[in-house]
């Protein structure tokens, strides 16, 4: 949406929740396609112009989050990360004398950072129909 697109709407809605008098936008815009939207009088202000659009909308904001693969490397890392603090804080408690031995095996019932992509199976099978959709 643009900026003055924007502000127009913001203005509006600032308006009608303090119950100031205002001119209720008659058409809008959407930055995408350009379409002119007509608003229609009750509820509130459409931010599509068509179902069409918003699944086009909706689609665009779920590409652009990261790639599984990019997000498989952040879960990776966090892995890593959460074995260094583990055995830095293990070797900081023997500096101390508090405790002897080698660090012991991860508690397996404690909560585990989660890998998203073994959790996101069931959303790889609906993005494989999309992406057909698409085609
Ligand atoms: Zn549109």
């Amino acid at each position: 949406m643009d900026e003055r697109e924007l502000r127009r709407r913001l203005r509006y809605q600032d308006d009608v929740a303090r119950g100031r008098p205002t001119k209720r936008p008659k058409t809008l815009r959407y930055r995408w396609c350009k379409a002119k939207i007509t608003v229609r009088p009750p509820g509130r202000l459409p931010l599509y112009c068509s179902h069409s659009c918003r699944q086009r909308a909706h689609e665009r904001k779920k590409w652009r989050q990261p790639h599984l693969l990019v997000q498989l490397n952040q879960d990776l890392a966090n892995v890593a990360i959460r074995a260094a603090v583990r055995e830095e804080a293990w070797a900081l408690l023997r500096q101390m004398r508090l405790v002897m031995g080698p660090a012991p095996p991860e508690n397996r019932r404690q909560s585990r950072p989660a890998l998203r992509l073994v959790e996101a199976d069931e959303g790889c099978a609906a993005t494989g129909d999309q992406a057909r959709d698409e085609v």
